[in-house]
């Protein structure tokens, strides 16, 4: 057996046994496997070992391995800062969208997704460390964002993501990805449902599941270590 394979077996059994500990089904919680700077021979590993949605943060890299690995009907999640004179690639090459912030690249997305394929999925990435994170929507104009987005015919919104500051404190974590159910149930109040949070990563997914995380996303774990850019 591959390390990738032994590896997404052990992030699965995490996700098992958090899905359990708190009264969770593990069929609830999706594993986004996040290839970035891996090669596309790494995803093909992933997906022989029966993992079908991986995430990118750059958008070339993105598109090339998602057009290399066309054949294997994976799901390609885009999961990093997204600035708007990329949007065309990401529109073209994606099924998710994880880190809208802004209206204006979802209008973007929306104008520049084919017309012959299903809507893009996006989920709004909500700033839930203050200053101490410069990327996502701050929590008080996420709910107006979310509602915007959700009107936009090639989009459709499925729920909210977060990437807290870095700690090891647990229960900051938890308060923090807290600020997304809460912005959640806001939104299902004004008849908006969202199926979707996504938060957790290799470090913290315990702690995400807890507080009600649908998507986890998880590159160290299954990929090991990546070389600093
Ligand atoms: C890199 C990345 C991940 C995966 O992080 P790991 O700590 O390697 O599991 C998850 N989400 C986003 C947005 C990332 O950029």
């Amino acid at each position: 057996m591959t390390s990738i394979s032994t590896n997404l077996q052990a992030v699965n059994a995490r996700i098992h046994a958090a899905a359990r500990a708190c009264g969770r089904g593990a069929e609830e919680v999706a594993l986004l496997a996040v290839s970035k700077t891996w090669p596309a021979a790494a995803v093909r590993e992933a997906a022989a070992a029966g993992q079908r949605a991986f995430g990118e943060n750059y958008v070339q890299e993105g598109c090339a391995k998602a057009e290399e690995l066309a054949g294997l009907g994976l799901e390609w999640h885009f999961i990093g800062p997204l600035q708007s004179n990329k949007t065309r690639p990401v529109a073209q090459c994606f099924d998710w969208v994880h880190s809208i912030d802004r209206l204006k690249i979802a209008e973007r997305l929306s104008a520049q997704r084919d017309v012959h394929r299903p809507p893009l999925n996006v989920c709004i990435q909500v700033n839930v460390s203050g200053e101490d994170s410069k990327s996502g929507v701050a929590p008080e104009e996420a709910v107006a964002l979310a509602h915007t987005v959700a009107a936009l015919p090639r989009l459709r919104l499925r729920g909210l993501m977060c990437i807290p500051e870095p700690t090891d404190d647990a229960a900051l974590l938890a308060a923090r990805f807290g600020v997304l159910g809460v912005l959640r149930a806001r939104l299902a109040g004004e008849g908006l449902e969202l199926d979707t949070l996504s938060m957790g990563m290799s470090h913290d997914l315990e702690v995400a599941i807890a507080a009600g995380a649908t998507i986890v996303r998880v590159g160290t774990a299954i990929f090991g270590a990546r070389r600093p850019a």
